[in-house]
């Protein structure tokens, strides 16, 4: 496959950012699910997260392998950080029109995805360095582990009264740093490529992080421990499977 343009670059970077907003259409059906639903909602996003953050490591110790672990623990560093800030700040939170607690718990997840994202669009950058044939292979893998993310978001999100299109619009947004930074990664791929590992175990710890500290929890919150373990496994097993099988 021959070399890819930066205007195709920068679209299909676009086109994996889109993907995210994906994952607030469960809610354009039902506005107001049942708990039960709810908690298999989570389950299943973090299953599916769990999985792409062990690709993004994966993909990462490919590269480089204590530069990924490196990159791992300052992901990690970096959400227990903000979280202080966040808990600290005086000021009144105020996110998507809500208030208090949820802005700051929205507020937290958007900003970890947002972040996160900076080095997925390089990895879609650098892949396109290559041949184009990994670069779009990149793009469609980073578009499907968009879904759960948006997902994530708007799970956050709609169930304290934002409306679906804004959710959507906030899934988006979290992936806008994909296209922009796909393209300087794609025109100085050298630079990037040695700071790639470190950005991967970034985005893979900060994926984690937002797991276990709140996908997990609220999962448990609303459905049975056994009903939680079984969709988190399956998601898991069918991510991976997807990951592995289209590669
Ligand atoms: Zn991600």
């Amino acid at each position: 496959m021959e070399a890819a343009g930066v205007g195709s670059v920068f679209l299909l970077a676009l086109l994996t950012a889109v993907a995210t907003g994906l994952g607030a259409l469960p809610f354009a059906f039902d506005k107001h699910p049942t708990r039960g639903w709810l908690g298999a909602s989570n389950a299943v996003a973090a299953g599916l997260m769990l999985a792409a953050s062990f690709g993004l490591i994966y993909e990462g110790v490919n590269y480089g392998v204590f530069r990924a672990l490196a990159g791992a623990l300052l992901g990690l560093g970096f959400i227990v950080a903000a979280r202080e800030l966040l808990r600290q700040d005086e000021h009144p939170a105020v996110f998507a029109g809500m208030g208090g607690l949820d802005a700051r718990k929205a507020l937290l997840i958007v900003g970890v995805m947002t972040v996160h994202s900076f080095t997925e669009g390089v990895s879609i950058g650098v892949s396109f360095g290559g041949d184009g044939a990994l670069g779009l292979f990149i793009s469609l893998a980073l578009a499907v582990h968009n879904v759960p993310e948006g997902l994530a978001i708007s799970l956050v999100l709609v169930p304290r009264g934002v409306s679906v299109v804004r959710a959507a619009w906030w899934s988006v947004f979290s992936s806008l740093p994909q296209p922009l930074m796909a393209v300087p990664a794609f025109l100085f791929v050298e630079l990037f490529r040695p700071l790639l590992p470190y950005g991967l175990g970034f985005a893979a710890g900060a994926m984690n992080w937002i797991v276990f500290s709140e996908l997990v929890p609220n999962a448990l919150e609303d459905a049975s421990r056994t009903l939680v373990a079984v969709v988190v496994t399956a998601s898991f097993v069918a991510m991976v499977a997807f990951q592995v099988l289209f590669r």
